[in-house]
Protein backbone atom coordinates (compact mmCIF):
# COMPACT_ATOMS: atom_id res chain seq x y z
CA UNK A 1 0.00 0.00 0.00
CA UNK A 2 0.70 3.43 -0.72
CA UNK A 3 2.13 6.42 1.94
CA UNK A 4 0.22 8.98 2.61
CA UNK A 5 2.58 11.61 0.28
CA UNK A 6 1.74 8.99 -2.91
CA UNK A 7 -2.35 9.06 -1.69
CA UNK A 8 -3.84 10.02 -4.77
CA UNK A 9 -5.17 13.50 -4.75
CA UNK A 10 -8.19 14.65 -7.43
CA UNK A 11 -10.74 16.75 -7.24
CA UNK A 12 -14.15 15.26 -6.93
CA UNK A 13 -16.19 17.81 -9.50
CA UNK A 14 -19.59 18.50 -8.01
CA UNK A 15 -21.62 17.94 -11.05
CA UNK A 16 -20.28 14.49 -11.45
CA UNK A 17 -21.08 13.69 -7.70
CA UNK A 18 -24.01 15.00 -7.95
CA UNK A 19 -25.17 13.49 -11.55
CA UNK A 20 -24.01 9.88 -9.79
CA UNK A 21 -25.99 10.45 -6.58
CA UNK A 22 -28.96 11.81 -8.27
CA UNK A 23 -28.93 8.57 -10.51
CA UNK A 24 -28.83 6.08 -7.79
CA UNK A 25 -31.38 8.22 -5.91
CA UNK A 26 -33.73 7.80 -8.60
CA UNK A 27 -32.95 3.77 -8.91
CA UNK A 28 -33.35 3.71 -5.08
CA UNK A 29 -36.90 5.45 -5.63
CA UNK A 30 -38.40 2.97 -8.19
CA UNK A 31 -37.36 0.15 -7.01
CA UNK A 32 -39.28 -3.15 -6.39
CA UNK A 33 -37.72 -4.88 -4.03
CA UNK A 34 -35.52 -3.89 -0.92
CA UNK A 35 -32.83 -6.03 -2.07
CA UNK A 36 -32.48 -2.96 -4.91
CA UNK A 37 -32.17 -0.41 -2.64
CA UNK A 38 -29.69 -1.67 -0.51
CA UNK A 39 -27.55 -2.01 -4.24
CA UNK A 40 -28.15 1.47 -4.12
CA UNK A 41 -27.48 2.51 -0.65
CA UNK A 42 -24.00 0.46 -1.66
CA UNK A 43 -23.11 2.76 -4.65
CA UNK A 44 -24.15 6.11 -2.60
CA UNK A 45 -21.86 4.90 -0.02
CA UNK A 46 -19.21 4.30 -2.57
CA UNK A 47 -19.41 7.81 -3.79
CA UNK A 48 -19.33 9.57 -0.66
CA UNK A 49 -16.19 7.65 0.66
CA UNK A 50 -14.60 9.06 -2.39
CA UNK A 51 -15.80 12.43 -1.87
CA UNK A 52 -14.67 12.40 1.66
CA UNK A 53 -11.89 10.70 1.01
CA UNK A 54 -10.62 13.67 -1.39
CA UNK A 55 -11.69 16.20 0.78
CA UNK A 56 -9.49 14.54 3.96
CA UNK A 57 -6.70 14.28 2.14
CA UNK A 58 -6.98 17.80 0.90
CA UNK A 59 -7.93 19.19 4.58
CA UNK A 60 -4.96 17.18 5.69
CA UNK A 61 -2.10 18.82 3.01
CA UNK A 62 -3.39 22.58 3.51
CA UNK A 63 -3.23 21.85 7.50
CA UNK A 64 0.31 20.61 6.89
CA UNK A 65 0.98 24.17 4.69
CA UNK A 66 -1.36 26.70 5.13
CA UNK A 67 0.40 29.05 2.13
CA UNK A 68 0.10 26.33 -0.16
CA UNK A 69 -1.69 28.03 -2.80
CA UNK A 70 -2.85 24.68 -4.84
CA UNK A 71 -4.43 23.34 -1.53
CA UNK A 72 -5.85 26.20 -0.50
CA UNK A 73 -7.35 26.76 -3.63
CA UNK A 74 -8.82 23.39 -3.50
CA UNK A 75 -9.91 23.87 0.42
CA UNK A 76 -11.89 27.26 -0.76
CA UNK A 77 -13.40 24.65 -3.60
CA UNK A 78 -14.65 22.03 -0.12
CA UNK A 79 -16.22 25.10 1.32
CA UNK A 80 -18.29 26.13 -1.67
CA UNK A 81 -19.34 22.75 -2.27
CA UNK A 82 -19.48 20.78 1.24
CA UNK A 83 -22.88 21.97 1.52
CA UNK A 84 -24.26 21.32 -1.94
CA UNK A 85 -23.22 18.13 -1.26
CA UNK A 86 -24.67 17.97 2.02
CA UNK A 87 -27.86 18.42 0.12
CA UNK A 88 -27.53 15.63 -1.75
CA UNK A 89 -26.59 13.59 0.71
CA UNK A 90 -29.67 14.89 2.57
CA UNK A 91 -31.70 13.88 -0.62
CA UNK A 92 -30.80 10.53 0.04
CA UNK A 93 -31.77 10.69 3.47
CA UNK A 94 -35.16 11.85 2.63
CA UNK A 95 -35.99 8.90 0.69
CA UNK A 96 -34.19 6.34 3.01
CA UNK A 97 -36.13 7.02 5.91
CA UNK A 98 -39.36 7.07 3.62
CA UNK A 99 -38.61 3.60 2.07
CA UNK A 100 -41.15 1.05 2.46
CA UNK A 101 -38.72 -1.44 2.74
CA UNK A 102 -37.27 -0.04 6.08
CA UNK A 103 -37.92 -2.63 8.13
CA UNK A 104 -35.21 -5.00 5.25
CA UNK A 105 -33.29 -2.42 5.18
CA UNK A 106 -32.93 -1.74 9.26
CA UNK A 107 -32.08 -5.68 9.00
CA UNK A 108 -28.82 -4.71 6.72
CA UNK A 109 -27.91 -1.47 8.08
CA UNK A 110 -28.98 -1.26 11.59
CA UNK A 111 -31.58 1.33 12.98
CA UNK A 112 -28.93 3.98 14.12
CA UNK A 113 -28.30 5.23 10.49
CA UNK A 114 -32.33 5.98 10.28
CA UNK A 115 -31.94 8.44 13.50
CA UNK A 116 -28.80 9.89 12.26
CA UNK A 117 -30.82 10.55 8.80
CA UNK A 118 -33.90 11.80 10.34
CA UNK A 119 -31.52 14.09 12.74
CA UNK A 120 -29.81 15.26 9.88
CA UNK A 121 -32.57 16.35 7.89
CA UNK A 122 -34.40 18.29 10.58
CA UNK A 123 -31.08 20.69 10.45
CA UNK A 124 -30.69 21.10 6.60
CA UNK A 125 -33.30 22.84 3.91
CA UNK A 126 -32.11 23.89 0.88
CA UNK A 127 -33.11 27.28 1.74
CA UNK A 128 -30.29 27.81 4.54
CA UNK A 129 -27.32 26.69 1.54
CA UNK A 130 -26.31 30.14 1.16
CA UNK A 131 -26.04 30.84 4.82
CA UNK A 132 -24.22 27.58 5.37
CA UNK A 133 -21.34 28.58 2.61
CA UNK A 134 -21.45 31.26 4.43
CA UNK A 135 -20.77 30.06 7.77
CA UNK A 136 -17.85 27.69 6.06
CA UNK A 137 -16.38 30.88 5.06
CA UNK A 138 -16.49 32.66 8.15
CA UNK A 139 -15.33 29.56 9.80
CA UNK A 140 -12.19 29.45 7.19
CA UNK A 141 -11.49 33.34 8.16
CA UNK A 142 -11.13 32.36 11.91
CA UNK A 143 -8.59 29.25 11.17
CA UNK A 144 -6.75 31.75 8.84
CA UNK A 145 -6.47 34.65 11.54
CA UNK A 146 -5.22 32.05 14.03
CA UNK A 147 -2.87 30.91 12.56
CA UNK A 148 -1.35 33.92 10.90
CA UNK A 149 -0.20 34.86 14.19
CA UNK A 150 3.65 35.53 13.96
CA UNK A 151 4.92 36.95 17.42
CA UNK A 152 7.83 38.02 18.06
CA UNK A 153 9.14 35.85 21.30
CA UNK A 154 12.44 34.84 22.39
CA UNK A 155 14.27 35.95 19.48
CA UNK A 156 12.05 34.38 16.85
CA UNK A 157 8.44 35.12 15.14
CA UNK A 158 6.52 32.46 17.00
CA UNK A 159 3.11 30.88 16.30
CA UNK A 160 0.42 30.21 18.66
CA UNK A 161 1.12 26.77 19.71
CA UNK A 162 4.96 27.47 19.96
CA UNK A 163 4.31 30.86 22.19
CA UNK A 164 2.09 28.36 24.67
CA UNK A 165 4.88 26.21 25.16
CA UNK A 166 6.41 28.95 27.08
CA UNK A 167 3.54 28.96 29.75
CA UNK A 168 5.41 26.23 31.32
CA UNK A 169 8.17 28.16 31.96
CA UNK A 170 9.90 27.90 35.41
CA UNK A 171 11.03 31.36 35.25
CA UNK A 172 7.62 33.41 36.67
CA UNK A 173 8.39 36.52 34.03
CA UNK A 174 8.81 34.61 31.27
CA UNK A 175 5.88 32.69 31.17
CA UNK A 176 4.25 35.83 32.35
CA UNK A 177 5.90 38.26 29.51
CA UNK A 178 4.86 34.55 26.99
CA UNK A 179 1.01 35.20 28.11
CA UNK A 180 1.28 38.62 27.60
CA UNK A 181 2.47 38.04 24.16
CA UNK A 182 0.16 35.48 23.21
CA UNK A 183 -2.54 37.85 24.75
CA UNK A 184 -1.31 41.05 22.73
CA UNK A 185 -2.23 39.08 19.38
CA UNK A 186 -5.91 38.59 20.42
CA UNK A 187 -6.10 42.14 22.00
CA UNK A 188 -4.87 43.25 18.96
CA UNK A 189 -7.59 41.83 16.54
CA UNK A 190 -9.95 41.92 19.05
CA UNK A 191 -12.20 43.67 17.01
CA UNK A 192 -12.19 40.87 14.32
CA UNK A 193 -12.54 37.97 16.49
CA UNK A 194 -15.37 39.92 18.12
CA UNK A 195 -16.97 40.62 14.59
CA UNK A 196 -16.65 36.82 13.42
CA UNK A 197 -18.22 35.30 16.66
CA UNK A 198 -21.06 38.08 16.45
CA UNK A 199 -21.68 37.26 12.60
CA UNK A 200 -21.35 33.47 13.17
CA UNK A 201 -24.24 33.47 16.03
CA UNK A 202 -26.01 35.28 14.38
CA UNK A 203 -26.18 33.20 10.92
CA UNK A 204 -26.33 30.35 13.03
CA UNK A 205 -29.53 31.54 14.58
CA UNK A 206 -31.17 33.09 11.86
CA UNK A 207 -30.84 29.10 10.14
CA UNK A 208 -32.12 27.91 13.55
CA UNK A 209 -35.30 30.10 12.99
CA UNK A 210 -35.60 29.52 9.10
CA UNK A 211 -35.35 25.60 10.33
CA UNK A 212 -38.77 26.39 12.91
CA UNK A 213 -36.07 26.02 16.09
CA UNK A 214 -36.14 28.73 19.04
CA UNK A 215 -32.86 29.42 18.99
CA UNK A 216 -29.75 27.60 17.78
CA UNK A 217 -28.98 25.57 20.75
CA UNK A 218 -31.20 22.62 19.66
CA UNK A 219 -29.65 22.86 16.53
CA UNK A 220 -26.07 22.69 17.89
CA UNK A 221 -27.19 19.56 19.81
CA UNK A 222 -28.77 18.03 16.56
CA UNK A 223 -26.15 18.72 14.11
CA UNK A 224 -23.43 16.82 16.84
CA UNK A 225 -25.90 13.88 16.27
CA UNK A 226 -26.86 13.77 19.82
CA UNK A 227 -30.04 11.68 19.44
CA UNK A 228 -30.38 10.26 23.33
CA UNK A 229 -29.65 13.78 25.31
CA UNK A 230 -30.67 17.52 25.54
CA UNK A 231 -29.80 20.55 27.11
CA UNK A 232 -31.55 20.14 30.39
CA UNK A 233 -29.78 16.60 30.91
CA UNK A 234 -26.42 18.42 29.97
CA UNK A 235 -27.26 21.34 32.45
CA UNK A 236 -27.97 18.93 35.14
CA UNK A 237 -24.71 17.75 34.52
CA UNK A 238 -22.60 20.68 35.16
CA UNK A 239 -24.11 20.96 38.50
CA UNK A 240 -22.78 18.46 39.25
CA UNK A 241 -19.30 19.26 38.31
CA UNK A 242 -19.74 22.22 40.40
CA UNK A 243 -20.75 20.89 43.05
CA UNK A 244 -18.17 17.48 43.25
CA UNK A 245 -14.95 18.77 41.34
CA UNK A 246 -14.93 22.23 41.62
CA UNK A 247 -13.87 21.85 45.26
CA UNK A 248 -11.33 19.42 44.26
CA UNK A 249 -10.10 21.99 41.96
CA UNK A 250 -9.22 24.39 44.76
CA UNK A 251 -7.99 21.92 46.60
CA UNK A 252 -5.21 20.82 44.41
CA UNK A 253 -4.91 24.53 42.94
CA UNK A 254 -4.19 25.59 46.43
CA UNK A 255 -1.53 22.72 47.10
CA UNK A 256 -0.34 23.77 43.59
CA UNK A 257 -0.31 27.61 45.06
CA UNK A 258 1.79 25.84 48.33
CA UNK A 259 4.32 23.86 45.96
CA UNK A 260 5.18 26.83 44.08
CA UNK A 261 5.87 28.77 47.13
CA UNK A 262 3.92 31.56 45.65
CA UNK A 263 1.34 34.45 47.91
CA UNK A 264 -1.09 34.32 45.37
CA UNK A 265 -0.75 31.82 42.11
CA UNK A 266 -1.75 33.86 39.15
CA UNK A 267 -3.74 32.79 35.59
CA UNK A 268 0.32 32.59 34.33
CA UNK A 269 0.93 30.13 37.29
CA UNK A 270 -1.20 27.86 36.70
CA UNK A 271 0.52 26.21 33.78
CA UNK A 272 3.54 25.16 36.09
CA UNK A 273 2.56 22.30 37.72
CA UNK A 274 5.91 22.09 39.94
CA UNK A 275 8.56 24.70 41.19
CA UNK A 276 11.23 22.18 39.33
CA UNK A 277 9.22 22.05 36.21
CA UNK A 278 6.52 19.98 34.41
CA UNK A 279 7.22 16.67 33.06
CA UNK A 280 8.81 16.81 30.18
CA UNK A 281 9.44 13.73 27.79
CA UNK A 282 13.01 12.99 27.35
CA UNK A 283 14.35 12.37 23.92
CA UNK A 284 14.60 13.66 20.20
CA UNK A 285 10.86 13.31 18.19
CA UNK A 286 12.57 10.11 16.43
CA UNK A 287 12.77 8.27 19.82
CA UNK A 288 9.24 9.40 21.48
CA UNK A 289 7.56 7.53 17.70
CA UNK A 290 10.01 4.53 18.61
CA UNK A 291 8.95 4.15 21.96
CA UNK A 292 5.71 4.70 20.83
CA UNK A 293 5.97 1.49 18.72
CA UNK A 294 7.34 -0.40 21.39
CA UNK A 295 4.66 0.68 23.83
CA UNK A 296 2.12 -0.54 20.91
CA UNK A 297 3.83 -3.30 20.59
CA UNK A 298 3.57 -4.30 24.28
CA UNK A 299 0.20 -3.38 25.29
CA UNK A 300 -1.60 -5.52 22.67
CA UNK A 301 -1.98 -7.27 19.70
CA UNK A 302 -4.58 -5.07 18.16
CA UNK A 303 -2.41 -2.16 18.88
CA UNK A 304 0.66 -3.80 17.58
CA UNK A 305 -1.15 -4.30 14.64
CA UNK A 306 -2.64 -0.75 14.75
CA UNK A 307 0.51 0.95 15.51
CA UNK A 308 2.69 -0.56 12.48
CA UNK A 309 0.20 0.25 10.29
CA UNK A 310 0.13 3.99 11.00
CA UNK A 311 4.27 3.95 10.79
CA UNK A 312 4.53 2.39 7.28
CA UNK A 313 2.26 4.33 5.69
CA UNK A 314 3.57 8.04 7.11
CA UNK A 315 0.51 8.39 8.67
CA UNK A 316 1.58 11.33 10.90
CA UNK A 317 3.09 14.78 10.64
CA UNK A 318 4.09 15.37 13.69
CA UNK A 319 6.09 18.08 14.02
CA UNK A 320 5.36 22.34 14.51
CA UNK A 321 6.44 24.42 11.72
CA UNK A 322 5.71 28.32 10.23
CA UNK A 323 2.75 27.98 8.18
CA UNK A 324 1.41 24.76 9.94
CA UNK A 325 -1.92 25.04 11.52
CA UNK A 326 -2.43 24.59 15.05
CA UNK A 327 -3.48 21.82 17.46
CA UNK A 328 -3.74 18.19 16.77
CA UNK A 329 -6.15 15.96 15.94
CA UNK A 330 -6.83 12.35 14.31
CA UNK A 331 -8.89 12.10 10.80
CA UNK A 332 -9.28 9.25 8.58
CA UNK A 333 -8.99 8.57 4.80
CA UNK A 334 -12.23 6.32 3.80
CA UNK A 335 -10.98 4.72 0.81
CA UNK A 336 -7.18 4.00 1.90
CA UNK A 337 -8.87 2.80 5.52
CA UNK A 338 -6.27 5.07 6.88
CA UNK A 339 -6.41 7.17 10.06
CA UNK A 340 -4.22 10.39 10.28
CA UNK A 341 -2.53 12.05 12.83
CA UNK A 342 -1.22 16.08 12.50
CA UNK A 343 -0.14 17.78 16.00
CA UNK A 344 2.29 20.15 16.59
CA UNK A 345 5.21 18.57 18.88
CA UNK A 346 6.47 21.71 21.56
CA UNK A 347 8.95 19.53 23.76
CA UNK A 348 6.24 19.71 26.54
CA UNK A 349 4.45 16.02 27.46
CA UNK A 350 1.51 17.45 25.02
CA UNK A 351 3.97 15.10 22.82
CA UNK A 352 3.27 12.41 24.32
CA UNK A 353 -0.66 12.88 24.60
CA UNK A 354 -0.05 12.99 21.17
CA UNK A 355 0.57 9.36 20.90
CA UNK A 356 -1.58 8.25 23.42
CA UNK A 357 -4.43 10.44 22.78
CA UNK A 358 -4.57 11.00 19.29
CA UNK A 359 -3.52 7.61 18.93
CA UNK A 360 -6.41 6.44 20.70
CA UNK A 361 -8.86 8.16 18.51
CA UNK A 362 -6.93 6.70 15.55
CA UNK A 363 -6.75 3.26 17.40
CA UNK A 364 -10.26 3.29 17.36
CA UNK A 365 -10.95 4.76 13.73
CA UNK A 366 -9.13 1.93 12.68
CA UNK A 367 -10.65 -0.76 14.74
CA UNK A 368 -13.82 0.38 13.00
CA UNK A 369 -12.47 1.07 9.81
CA UNK A 370 -14.31 -2.06 7.59
CA UNK A 371 -17.79 -0.41 8.18
CA UNK A 372 -19.21 0.12 4.58
CA UNK A 373 -21.63 2.96 5.84
CA UNK A 374 -19.68 6.46 6.44
CA UNK A 375 -21.64 7.02 9.45
CA UNK A 376 -20.21 4.22 11.41
CA UNK A 377 -17.16 5.09 11.05
CA UNK A 378 -16.58 7.26 13.88
CA UNK A 379 -19.04 7.42 16.76
CA UNK A 380 -20.41 10.93 18.04
CA UNK A 381 -17.72 13.50 19.12
CA UNK A 382 -18.34 12.59 23.03
CA UNK A 383 -17.76 9.18 22.27
CA UNK A 384 -14.93 9.67 20.48
CA UNK A 385 -13.04 11.43 23.32
CA UNK A 386 -13.59 8.41 25.41
CA UNK A 387 -11.28 6.10 23.25
CA UNK A 388 -8.51 9.15 23.22
CA UNK A 389 -8.80 9.60 26.81
CA UNK A 390 -9.13 6.46 28.09
CA UNK A 391 -5.77 5.49 26.22
CA UNK A 392 -4.11 7.98 27.51
CA UNK A 393 -4.81 5.66 30.99
CA UNK A 394 -4.20 2.55 29.16
CA UNK A 395 -0.70 3.03 28.10
CA UNK A 396 0.43 4.32 32.00
CA UNK A 397 2.76 1.51 32.06
CA UNK A 398 4.95 2.48 29.82
CA UNK A 399 5.32 6.32 30.75
CA UNK A 400 8.39 5.65 32.10
CA UNK A 401 10.13 5.37 28.19
CA UNK A 402 8.81 8.96 27.77
CA UNK A 403 9.62 10.40 31.42
CA UNK A 404 12.31 8.43 33.07
CA UNK A 405 12.80 9.06 36.16
CA UNK A 406 9.69 11.81 36.38
CA UNK A 407 7.14 9.07 35.68
CA UNK A 408 5.38 9.83 39.18
CA UNK A 409 5.33 13.35 38.48
CA UNK A 410 3.78 12.63 35.01
CA UNK A 411 1.19 10.52 36.71
CA UNK A 412 0.55 13.35 39.27
CA UNK A 413 0.14 16.31 36.89
CA UNK A 414 -2.01 14.02 34.22
CA UNK A 415 -4.53 13.21 36.29
CA UNK A 416 -4.53 16.62 38.35
CA UNK A 417 -4.62 18.51 34.90
CA UNK A 418 -7.57 15.71 34.01
CA UNK A 419 -9.30 16.88 36.91
CA UNK A 420 -8.74 20.72 36.39
CA UNK A 421 -10.08 20.30 33.33
CA UNK A 422 -13.34 19.32 34.22
CA UNK A 423 -14.42 22.98 35.00
CA UNK A 424 -12.83 24.66 32.95
CA UNK A 425 -14.78 22.54 29.70
CA UNK A 426 -18.39 23.09 31.27
CA UNK A 427 -17.09 26.90 31.69
CA UNK A 428 -17.11 26.53 27.95
CA UNK A 429 -20.72 25.01 27.46
CA UNK A 430 -22.70 27.26 29.36
CA UNK A 431 -20.47 29.92 27.85
CA UNK A 432 -22.26 28.87 24.98
CA UNK A 433 -25.61 27.74 25.71
CA UNK A 434 -25.72 31.44 27.73
CA UNK A 435 -24.53 32.81 24.37
CA UNK A 436 -26.92 31.07 21.87
CA UNK A 437 -29.92 31.58 24.09
CA UNK A 438 -28.81 35.68 23.84
CA UNK A 439 -28.06 36.06 20.20
CA UNK A 440 -28.47 39.58 20.44
CA UNK A 441 -25.81 40.03 23.48
CA UNK A 442 -23.55 42.55 22.44
CA UNK A 443 -19.40 41.77 22.26
CA UNK A 444 -19.05 44.02 25.26
CA UNK A 445 -21.68 41.65 27.51
CA UNK A 446 -20.37 38.54 26.30
CA UNK A 447 -17.17 38.58 27.58
CA UNK A 448 -19.11 40.09 30.82
CA UNK A 449 -21.03 36.83 30.47
CA UNK A 450 -17.54 34.48 30.31
CA UNK A 451 -15.83 36.13 33.35
CA UNK A 452 -19.13 35.34 35.59
CA UNK A 453 -19.12 31.69 34.27
CA UNK A 454 -15.46 31.61 35.34
CA UNK A 455 -16.02 33.32 38.60
CA UNK A 456 -18.55 30.53 39.00
CA UNK A 457 -16.59 27.54 38.29
CA UNK A 458 -13.12 28.88 38.22
CA UNK A 459 -13.17 30.88 41.65
CA UNK A 460 -9.66 30.99 42.14
CA UNK A 461 -8.93 31.56 38.69
CA UNK A 462 -6.63 35.13 39.47
CA UNK A 463 -5.97 37.62 36.32
CA UNK A 464 -3.73 39.77 38.46
CA UNK A 465 -2.53 42.96 36.29
CA UNK A 466 -3.91 41.58 32.85
CA UNK A 467 -6.85 43.59 32.31
CA UNK A 468 -7.49 42.08 28.68
CA UNK A 469 -8.06 38.79 30.26
CA UNK A 470 -10.05 40.24 33.33
CA UNK A 471 -12.98 41.57 31.07
CA UNK A 472 -13.58 37.99 29.84
CA UNK A 473 -11.79 37.47 26.67
CA UNK A 474 -9.92 33.96 27.61
CA UNK A 475 -12.59 31.69 25.38
CA UNK A 476 -11.16 33.66 22.13
CA UNK A 477 -8.29 31.11 22.46
CA UNK A 478 -10.69 28.30 22.14
CA UNK A 479 -11.41 27.98 18.52
CA UNK A 480 -14.27 24.72 19.29
CA UNK A 481 -16.31 27.97 20.09
CA UNK A 482 -16.20 29.56 17.23
CA UNK A 483 -16.02 26.75 14.97
CA UNK A 484 -17.76 23.73 16.11
CA UNK A 485 -20.57 25.32 18.70
CA UNK A 486 -21.41 23.31 21.71
CA UNK A 487 -18.78 20.90 21.39
CA UNK A 488 -16.73 20.96 24.13
CA UNK A 489 -18.97 19.62 27.00
CA UNK A 490 -17.88 16.48 25.12
CA UNK A 491 -14.44 16.15 26.33
CA UNK A 492 -15.70 16.57 29.84
CA UNK A 493 -18.06 13.67 29.42
CA UNK A 494 -15.50 11.13 28.00
CA UNK A 495 -13.50 12.39 30.68
CA UNK A 496 -15.79 11.37 33.67
CA UNK A 497 -16.21 8.26 31.37
CA UNK A 498 -12.43 7.52 31.05
CA UNK A 499 -11.89 8.02 34.69
CA UNK A 500 -13.89 4.92 34.94
CA UNK A 501 -12.23 2.97 32.50
CA UNK A 502 -8.48 4.24 34.62
CA UNK A 503 -11.02 2.72 38.31
CA UNK A 504 -11.26 -0.89 36.17
CA UNK A 505 -8.27 -1.30 35.09
CA UNK A 506 -7.15 -0.86 38.91
CA UNK A 507 -9.48 -3.51 39.52
CA UNK A 508 -8.93 -5.82 36.17
CA UNK A 509 -7.21 -4.54 33.41
CA UNK A 510 -7.41 -7.62 31.09
CA UNK A 511 -11.66 -7.10 31.33
CA UNK A 512 -10.93 -2.89 30.76
CA UNK A 513 -9.25 -3.69 27.62
CA UNK A 514 -11.99 -6.02 26.65
CA UNK A 515 -14.36 -3.50 27.34
CA UNK A 516 -12.66 -0.94 25.60
CA UNK A 517 -11.93 -2.94 22.70
CA UNK A 518 -15.77 -3.33 22.50
CA UNK A 519 -16.19 0.16 22.55
CA UNK A 520 -13.91 0.72 19.91
CA UNK A 521 -15.17 -1.98 17.25
CA UNK A 522 -18.42 -0.23 17.84
CA UNK A 523 -17.29 2.58 16.01
CA UNK A 524 -20.50 5.20 15.17
CA UNK A 525 -23.09 2.15 15.16
CA UNK A 526 -24.77 2.96 18.03
CA UNK A 527 -25.53 6.33 20.28
CA UNK A 528 -23.79 7.42 22.93
CA UNK A 529 -25.84 6.22 26.02
CA UNK A 530 -26.09 2.67 23.83
CA UNK A 531 -22.00 2.58 23.36
CA UNK A 532 -21.99 3.41 27.28
CA UNK A 533 -23.71 0.01 27.84
CA UNK A 534 -21.54 -1.75 25.61
CA UNK A 535 -18.58 -0.48 27.58
CA UNK A 536 -20.12 -0.85 30.68
CA UNK A 537 -19.98 2.49 31.82
CA UNK A 538 -21.86 4.36 34.24
CA UNK A 539 -24.40 7.11 32.19
CA UNK A 540 -22.35 10.80 33.35
CA UNK A 541 -25.85 12.29 33.26
CA UNK A 542 -27.12 10.10 35.92
CA UNK A 543 -27.38 11.86 39.55
CA UNK A 544 -24.16 10.70 41.61
CA UNK A 545 -21.86 9.19 38.27
CA UNK A 546 -19.73 12.30 38.62
CA UNK A 547 -19.25 11.75 42.41
CA UNK A 548 -18.54 8.58 42.05
CA UNK A 549 -15.92 8.65 38.50
CA UNK A 550 -13.84 11.68 40.25
CA UNK A 551 -13.51 9.84 43.66
CA UNK A 552 -11.06 7.19 43.19
CA UNK A 553 -9.19 9.76 40.99
CA UNK A 554 -8.84 12.60 43.32
CA UNK A 555 -7.40 9.89 46.54
CA UNK A 556 -5.15 8.76 43.85
CA UNK A 557 -3.50 12.01 43.54
CA UNK A 558 -3.37 12.36 47.06
CA UNK A 559 -1.59 9.26 47.46
CA UNK A 560 0.99 10.19 45.36
CA UNK A 561 3.84 12.19 47.56
CA UNK A 562 4.36 15.38 45.69
CA UNK A 563 6.85 17.04 47.93
CA UNK A 564 9.92 15.95 46.27
CA UNK A 565 8.51 17.58 43.09
ZN1 LIG B 1 -9.50 13.99 21.17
Amino acid sequence: MKKFHEFEYKRPEYEQVKSKITHFIQVFKAAPSAAKQIECVHEINAIRRDFESMREICSIRYDINTTDSFYEAENDYFDKYEPLFQELVNQYYDCLVDSPFREELEGVFGKHIFNLAENEMKCFSPEIIEDLQKENAMETKHTKLISSAAIPFDGEERNLPQLSAYFQSKDRTVRKAAYEAYASFFSEHEAEFDDIYDQLVKLRTKMAKQLGFDSFVEMGYLRLNRTDYNAQMVAGYRKQVLEEVVPLSQKLLEKQRERLGLEALTYYDEPLRFKTGNPKPKGTPEEIVNNGLKMYTELSKETEEFFTFMEEHGLFDLLSRKGKMGGGYCTFIPNECAPFIFANFNGTSDDIDVLTHEAGHAFQVFSSRNYEIPEYVWPTLEACEIHSMSMEFFTYPWMELFFKEDVLKHRFSHLSEALLFLPYGVSVDEFQHAVYENPEASPDERKKIWRDIERKYMPLRNYADNDFYEKGTMWMRQSHIFEVPFYYIDYTLAQVCAFQFYNKMEENREKAWEDYKNLCNTGGSKPFLDLLKIAKIKNPFEAGSVQESVTEIFRNIEEIDDSEF
